[in-house]
């Protein structure tokens, strides 16, 4: 099983968007797919059409209360498979403080489930708190997206700075498996030019598939759907499959 945290402390650069998505193509090209939604924000969890309010447990009780985790998951389709959050989850934040093994009561709970799926897939908090520090001290992997847009490069530095010190202190085998440019708008030289450079700097580690501005991919989680249920033959979809092919490909999963 590998576990791949999507991150960037940036709140609005295509996170959950690329959780979902990327799960649910994973999951069609026969992939055992766990989703984690670990933003209190819960936008992966309504995005993927379950409602919250029919919950009665949520990732936070998996955290805090020691609730099995098998009692929490939600199968929403064939291979996947769905650990969901709601706004309790903030309060996990300042609550894990005081915690015995606070960074990490994720990975060990997922470890328990470690020979039931082929990849779990992390949906982080737009922070740099406990709860993103649990996603990454459970991880392997990290994909990285990057809004093609001019703040594009602003906290990046700060964002490697805290994986380094994660490598060092909690997790020496985490790795940057990819970075993934989103939003991008052909018709805009800033996109080409954010592409570029971002390529400069990363090099093979920056996805060959850059992800479009795509209304579609606004519109899909309204609905509850993925972007292969919405509309698979948007320029979204076809993107996000894509990706979805580079991650098998490159061996990451
Ligand atoms: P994050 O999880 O990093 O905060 P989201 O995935 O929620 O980012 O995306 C922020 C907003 O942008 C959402 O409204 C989402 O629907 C929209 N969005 C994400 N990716 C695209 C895209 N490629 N094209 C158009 N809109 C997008
Ligand atoms: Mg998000």
């Amino acid at each position: 099983m590998k576990v791949i945290s999507i991150l960037n402390q940036k709140g609005g650069v295509g996170k959950t968007t690329t959780t979902v998505n990327l799960s649910s193509y994973l999951a069609k090209m026969g992939k055992r797919v766990l989703l984690v939604d670990m933003d209190p924000q819960g936008n992966a969890t309504t995005g993927i059409g379950i409602d919250k309010s029919e919950l009665e447990n949520s990732i936070y009780n998996l955290i805090l209360d020691d609730v099995a985790i098998k009692k929490i998951i939600i199968n929403r389709k064939e291979n996947l498979d769905v650990l969901p959050a709601k706004i309790d989850l903030a309060g996990a934040e300042i609550e894990l403080v005081g915690k015995i093994s606070r960074e990490t009561r994720l990975k060990k709970k997922l470890d328990e489930i470690k020979n039931e799926y082929d990849v779990v897939l992390i949906d982080c908090p737009p922070s740099l708190g406990l709860l993103t520090l649990n996603a990454l001290t459970a991880s392997n992997d990290i994909i990285i997206p990057i809004q093609c847009e001019f703040y594009a490069l602003e906290g990046l530095s700060q964002l490697l700075n805290t994986i380094n010190l994660i490598k060092k202190e909690l997790n020496p085998e985490l790795n940057i498996a990819k970075i993934l440019l989103t939003m991008y708008d052909k018709r805009l030289k800033l996109s080409e030019e954010v592409s570029n450079e971002i390529r400069t700097y990363f090099k093979e580690k920056v996805f060959e598939n850059v992800i479009p501005r795509n209304i579609k991919l606004t519109e899909a989680p309204s609905y509850g759907k993925t972007i292969d249920e919405y509309d698979m033959n948007s320029n979204g979809a076809k993107a996000y499959y894509e990706i979805a092919k580079e991650v098998i490909n490159s061996g990451i999963i």
